[in-house]
């Protein structure tokens, strides 16, 4: 039995009827940019997080730069992120002006190590940046001790953690937050998207003219930003997939609860283990091992797709040498980036499929 890694040809066929509709629905009315759907979707988008505001932008990386500016960071200022991240968190700061401060992850969660942050807070620091990376939590609890310690604002990396909680509390709601809504992300638009959501009505404010060339009123150019909107095409399919939304989460959870059942005891195999406050959305299935290059080819030759979240540590990508991080100062992101192997996963994926995962799994370390 062959699985891909992810089919998104599924959630279109599930929806095909009411995709159809909404994009017809936008196709007739002659309204492309800043309409109805996308005042629609930010409404529903908001209320479904737990914010007053949503601010829907042009992808989930201008969702993090935008944010960051409206937020005063700027030269010389520097944000905390992760070590461990997709690369985009680290280059939203260096976008802004500001410098990435890398701290190490806890290697339970994959997210920033609450007994770290404290170490790397400067009287540069402005903000700190946790991601929600593989759609688990970090620990809001210990960035917010910090950040209320030395007065630094926080913001959520939340591209992968549409709908995940911590303490029983959805990720966006305790502080302002950035989404992406790219194809594979958990809620995915047919091309790129992004959204802001906060409960801080003058970051909101700031952030519709820094996605819209400056300007409330046509013509009336009020700060020099550039055009990052969301279409409303795309605010159209994302209300038709934000109604579905909680039910495929809970399909992942099942998903991960059968990974972690199969795959126990196997070789040197590392699982994911949530945190016992958190409720993950399992946007990847991320294991780990010191044979990854051959489970990888074994479950290849299986007809199993699996993909690495993320090959480098950002630090270590070309576009960040000589910027002053130095090989070897990350040796936790550098050893996941070694050992870090995503599973098939996602709402449409079915037992069989999972079981035919986990018998490959198996038979790679027998
Ligand atoms: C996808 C992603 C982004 C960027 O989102 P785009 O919509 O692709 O620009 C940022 N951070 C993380 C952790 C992501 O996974």
């Amino acid at each position: 039995m062959s699985v891909p890694f992810l089919d998104l040809r599924a959630p279109y066929g599930e929806l095909r009827g009411e995709i159809d509709a909404a994009l017809q629905r936008v196709l007739s009315s002659g309204w492309y940019l800043m309409g109805p759907e996308l005042e629609a979707f930010e409404a529903e988008f908001a209320a479904w997080c737990g914010n007053a505001h949503c601010v829907a932008v042009g992808s989930g990386c201008d969702a993090l730069e935008l944010s960051l500016r409206a937020m005063g960071v700027g030269e010389g200022d520097e944000v905390i992120v992760p070590s461990h991240t997709f690369f985009a968190s680290w280059v939203a700061v260096s976008r802004s002006g500001a410098r990435p401060v890398p701290v190490e992850p806890d290697e339970r969660t994959c997210t920033l190590d609450p007994a770290r942050i404290e170490a790397a807070v400067t009287p540069r620091t402005k903000v700190i940046m946790p991601v929600h990376l593989y759609g688990h939590p970090a620990d809001l609890r210990a960035v917010e001790d910090v950040a209320a310690r030395h007065g630094l604002r926080i913001l959520q990396d939340a591209a992968q953690a549409h709908g995940a909680a911590e303490h029983g509390r959805r990720i966006g709601s305790r502080s302002t937050s950035a989404f992406s809504f790219y194809p594979g992300k958990n809620l995915g638009a047919l091309g790129d998207g992004g959204a802001v959501v906060t409960d801080d009505a003058e970051l909101a404010e700031r952030l519709r003219l820094l996605r819209n060339v400056g300007s409330r009123e046509k013509y009336v150019h009020e700060v020099v930003a550039a055009n990052s909107r969301l279409d409303e095409l795309q605010a159209a399919v994302l209300r038709v997939k934000l109604t579905r939304l909680d039910e495929w989460n809970e399909r992942r959870r099942a998903v991960a609860a059968r990974y972690l059942d199969g795959l126990k005891g196997v070789g040197d195999l590392v699982l994911p283990v949530p945190a016992p406050w958190a409720e993950p959305v399992w946007h990847l299935f991320v294991v780990r091992t010191a044979r990854r290059r051959e489970l990888q080819e074994r479950l290849a030759a299986a007809g199993i797709g699996t993909l690495v979240h993320y090959p480098v540590a950002v630090h270590r990508s070309p576009a960040y040498a000589g910027h002053g991080y130095a090989p070897g100062s990350l040796p936790l992101a550098e050893r996941l980036a070694d050992e870090v192997l995503s599973l098939p996963m996602g709402p449409h994926l079915d037992d069989d499929a999972v079981d035919a995962v986990v018998a490959a799994t198996r038979e790679a370390f027998a």
